[in-house]
């Protein structure tokens, strides 16, 4: 079974750095939400098809002998910016992942904020558009209806479906981000219009992040974030023009510096935190 596997891969990785059974202290495990964390269950992600009533945790603990924790991915990231990366030293940071999905994850003085069922911070359904496009929530309009890596994909094919012009025909297959980025920067119009709008809406996104939490640093992360100053630019500048002034004032839009090992270090981030607020208790 793929837990298993994924046991499997981490007890490789500890023999690969050689750091001996001994030397671990818990197992850290980041995870798309939602799930309940302090039951350590995983409760059916859209992103992870039949993952429904998993009970990670106790699996986890049985095969390593030490105790485990669960934490949504976004927020594990968010703990990694604070320990690690661009949010070091910031009082109050949001991250958000622009991925398959959209998640975020809140640090509050180094400690992560998950609302009342450990699930809050989901700006991905921070609804753009009341009656708009249907999301895998189930609900219309989401920000992650438009502006996740499969969305803007979907968008991007039914732009073709029209007779506009566009390098984008020349693929052989059905255009990804990458390629709308690519096309966007070559100067395809068709691409170019796609590519704004959905910095508008993402820029949109992040103004409201802004005015809801007046956090001191808001970091971008996640696979639609390697478009790079292409989304950063527009982003910031939109985020920052039309958020209330002294939050806009207050805060920063930067992107993660911590590249595509954040899942990793997010996990052992949120064990930290486990463990740290433990201690504290
Ligand atoms: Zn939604």
């Amino acid at each position: 079974m793929t837990l298993s596997r994924l046991f499997e891969l981490g007890r490789r990785a500890l023999a690969e750095a050689g750091v001996g059974p001994e030397q671990v202290s818990a197992v850290g495990i980041s995870c798309g939400g939602p799930l309940d964390r302090d039951l350590g269950i995983i409760c059916g992600p859209p992103g992870l098809p039949g993952w429904d009533e998993v009970f990670v945790v106790e699996a986890a603990q049985a095969r390593f002998g030490r105790p485990a924790y669960l934490e949504n991915d976004a927020t594990a990231a968010a703990l990694a910016e604070s320990n690690w990366g661009q949010g070091q030293n910031v009082a109050r940071l949001v991250y958000l992942t622009i991925s398959t999905g959209i998640g975020g994850g809140l640090v509050l003085d180094g400690h992560a904020y998950r609302g009342a069922a450990g699930n809050g911070g989901e700006p991905g359904h921070i609804v753009v558009d009341w009656q708009g496009r249907l999301c895998g929530c189930g609900q219309r309009g989401c920000a992650e209806a438009y502006v996740s890596g499969p969305a803007i994909a979907r968008r991007a094919a039914e732009s073709l479906q029209g007779d506009k012009e566009s390098s984008l025909r020349s693929l052989q297959h059905d255009p990804t981000v990458e390629d709308v980025v690519a096309h966007a920067a070559a100067g395809d119009p068709l691409a170019d219009a796609l590519w704004r709008e959905t910095m508008a809406i993402l820029g949109r996104v992040v103004s409201v992040v802004v005015n809801v939490w007046e956090p001191d640093l808001v970091v971008l992360g996640g696979g639609v974030t390697q478009a790079g100053s292409m989304l950063i630019e527009p982003v910031r500048e939109a985020a920052l023009r039309q958020a209330m002034r002294p939050a806009a004032r207050a805060v920063d839009v930067v992107l993660t510096s911590l590249g595509p090992q954040i899942g990793v270090l997010g996990a052992a981030a949120a064990t930290l935190d486990d463990v740290g607020g433990a201690a504290d208790g």
